[in-house]
C-alpha cells in the first residue's frame, strides 16, 4: 500500500488503499433476474448497477431524480450502453422513493419480481460485501478510514474489522447526524447486532454533498483526489492527525474509494455460494 507522505503527519502514519466500494456493495445483490435501483444523474451507484447487469445478464432499470437531459450526461450514457433501461421520478417522488406506495407503483410498472435496491445500494447485502475489505488488508494498521455517503460501506468495514481495530468514517453530507443510526440498522439488519468499533465525523461536509469550498478545491488540486467522497475524508485525516487526534505511531489506512483498481473478482459470483443459495438465486 502507497503510505501518504504530507507535512505535519508527526508519527501518524497514512496509507493509501485504492478500492472501489460500489462492487463490493453489489456483489451479494446480483442474485435477481431484474433490478431497479435508484440515483441521481451523477451516481455511481448507477453506473455500477448497470454494470453489473451487463456482466451478469441481469436486467437494470435505474430510476434517476429529476427530468431528464438529453444529451445524456456520461453516467447515464455509459449506463445505457450497458443495457439499463433509464426512467425518470420527479423530486417529489423521488423523496418518497423507498415508501411502499411509490414501490408498489414501481412493482406494477416492473413486474411483481423487481428487486428494487435502494439509493446508493445500501442494504443488509451491500454491508456482507463491505465486510470482506479488511480480511484484505493483513494485519499492519490501527485505524480503516472512509468517506460516508449512505453508510453502507462503513457498516460492513466495522463489522468486518478484527478485534482491537476501529473504523472511522467521514460524512460528506451536511446535517449527517441520521447517519449513525442508520449504519447500526444496516448493521442489525445484515447481522442482527450492531458494533462499537466505529465512529462518525461530520465536521469535513464542505457544505454539503458534491460541494466545495476554495480550501478543498485547493487540496483537490494539490492531491489529484476525487472530489465528493475521497477528497473531503483526506482532508479530515490529515487536519485530525494535526490536531493530534491520533496517538503517535497510530497507523491509518484511508480506503480511496471509487478507484477503477478493482480486482475483477469483486464482480463475479461469490465463491462458496451454490446455485440454490438464496443470496445468489436467478
Ligand atoms: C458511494 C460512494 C461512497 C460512499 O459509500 P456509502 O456506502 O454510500 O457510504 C464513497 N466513495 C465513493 C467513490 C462512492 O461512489
Amino acid at each position: 500500500m502507497e503510505e501518504l507522505l504530507a507535512p505535519g503527519l508527526g508519527q501518524v502514519r497514512v496509507f493509501l488503499m485504492p478500492d472501489d466500494n460500489k462492487p463490493r456493495k453489489l456483489r451479494y445483490n446480483l442474485g435477481h433476474r431484474r433490478l431497479l435501483t435508484f440515483g441521481g444523474a451523477y451516481s455511481n451507484h448507477i453506473r455500477a448497477v448497470a454494470e453489473a447487469g451487463r456482466r451478469h445478464g441481469i436486467e437494470t432499470i435505474g430510476v434517476i431524480r429529476g427530468e431528464e437531459h438529453l444529451p445524456l450526461n456520461p453516467t447515464l450514457a455509459y449506463a445505457v450502453a450497458c443495457g439499463m433501461t433509464i426512467t425518470y421520478l420527479d423530486r417529489a417522488s423521488y423523496r418518497l422513493k423507498h415508501t411502499e406506495e411509490v414501490r408498489a407503483r414501481l412493482r406494477a410498472q416492473w413486474g411483481a419480481d423487481v428487486a428494487i435496491l435502494p439509493e446508493g445500494g445500501s442494504n443488509a447485502a451491500a454491508v456482507r460485501g463491505c465486510a470482506e475489505l479488511p480480511g484484505e488488508i493483513g494485519e499492519a494498521y490501527d485505524v480503516i478510514c472512509c468517506p460516508v455517503g449512505t453508510g453502507g460501506t462503513l457498516a460492513g468495514i466495522s463489522a468486518g474489522l478484527p478485534e482491537g481495530k476501529r473504523a472511522l468514517g467521514f460524512a460528506v453530507l451536511k446535517g449527517a447526524g441520521f447517519l449513525a443510526d442508520e449504519v447500526a440498522r444496516l448493521q442489525r439488519e445484515a447481522y442482527g447486532r450492531t458494533w462499537s468499533n466505529w465512529s462518525i465525523n461530520l465536521d469535513y461536509h464542505f457544505g454539503g454533498y458534491a460541494r466545495s469550498t476554495p480550501a478543498l478545491d485547493g487540496f483537490i488540486e494539490e492531491y489529484q483526489v476525487e472530489g465528493i467522497y475521497v477528497a473531503k475524508m483526506l482532508y479530515g485525516i490529515l487536519d485530525l492527525v494535526r490536531q493530534g487526534a491520533f496517538a503517535p505511531g497510530t497507523r491509518v489506512v484511508a480506503v480511496i474509494t471509487g478507484q477503477p483498481s478493482t480486482p475483477v473478482e469483486a464482480w463475479d459470483a461469490p465463491t462458496g455460494l451454490d446455485s440454490g443459495d438464496p443470496r445468489w438465486r436467478r
